[in-house]
């Protein structure tokens, strides 16, 4: 009956409100099994150019880490993240919980706590709902589609079309504004998810796509002046001995499970 009520408030919504609006708004209700299709087809298309670390330690670690930050999130949202072996700076948040981040984002991180700040950044993306709502903006009336049972759906459309699309400044602030509130609620420094966008914004000419990672994660301002009163000294994200696990983690690649949290 909840699938059910969700489904017709959203086509009542959809009927009324034009799709910008509307996904803000609907965008908490879509439910899992609209979602999960088109963040498994994000993940099938990401591995098939950049396949997935499998570290077991690297894994385990992180396993830890995003778990002290979703309790600290306080959320009911599932996670399920996965590292990709690529030198391309990026990470992002799709829709069903998925969460990926790239090698590249080790390699160029100066510390642990920068690369927990990025961590904490894309799941303040899923707390807040960001991938569903991109996914509505992209389907459009197309999300009929997916909610009408044997109706066409292309989610490697719907797919494609959102790894190539960028966070709003405004939703952008919000995962900052999150991802900081979930390291300080876990005791951590928070500031490193400032100094990983301070740092590539600085050297975005001899950081290979630094320019493109700071352009799809756009605030139009500086970080640190938003965040300042926020950031917080904390314990280090990791040990030593954590931090090399994690950087080695894609030493091993091939079929992964998700690294799943809560849900
Ligand atoms: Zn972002």
């Amino acid at each position: 009956m909840a699938r059910i009520g969700t489904t017709l408030a959203v086509l009542l919504l959809v009927g009324f409100v034009s799709f910008p609006l509307l996904s803000v708004f609907a965008a908490p209700f879509v439910p899992d099994s609209v979602q999960e299709p088109i963040g498994a087809q994000m993940i099938t298309s990401t591995a098939a150019e950049a396949p997935l670390c499998t570290g077991k330690e690297g894994r385990a670690t992180l396993e830890k880490l995003a778990t002290k930050l979703a309790r600290a999130a306080g959320t009911e949202a599932e996670f399920k993240i996965y590292v990709a072996d690529a030198d391309v700076l990026n990470a992002f948040a799709a829709p069903g919980g998925y969460v990926v981040l790239f090698r590249a984002i080790f390699d160029n991180a100066q510390s642990a706590d920068e690369v927990a700040g990025v961590l904490a950044h894309e799941m303040g993306h899923v707390v807040e709902h960001h991938p569903a709502e991109g996914m509505l903006e992209a389907l459009g009336y197309g999300i009929f589609g997916f909610i009408v049972p044997g109706s066409d759906s292309d989610s490697a459309g719907v797919a494609k079309t959102l790894l190539t699309s960028a966070h709003s400044r405004g939703d952008e602030l919000e995962a900052d504004r999150v991802g900081v509130a979930m390291l300080n609620g876990a005791g951590l420094n928070s500031r490193g998810l400032v100094s990983f966008f301070e740092t590539l914004e600085q050297q975005s000419t001899t950081i290979p796509g630094a320019l493109e990672f700071v352009s799809t994660h756009p605030t139009g301002a500086k970080r640190t002046d938003r965040l300042q009163e926020h950031m917080q000294d904390g314990e280090p994200a990791l040990t030593e001995e954590e931090w090399t696990a994690l950087k080695a983690m894609c030493e091993t690649t091939g079929n992964a499970e998700p690294i799943a949290i809560g849900g």
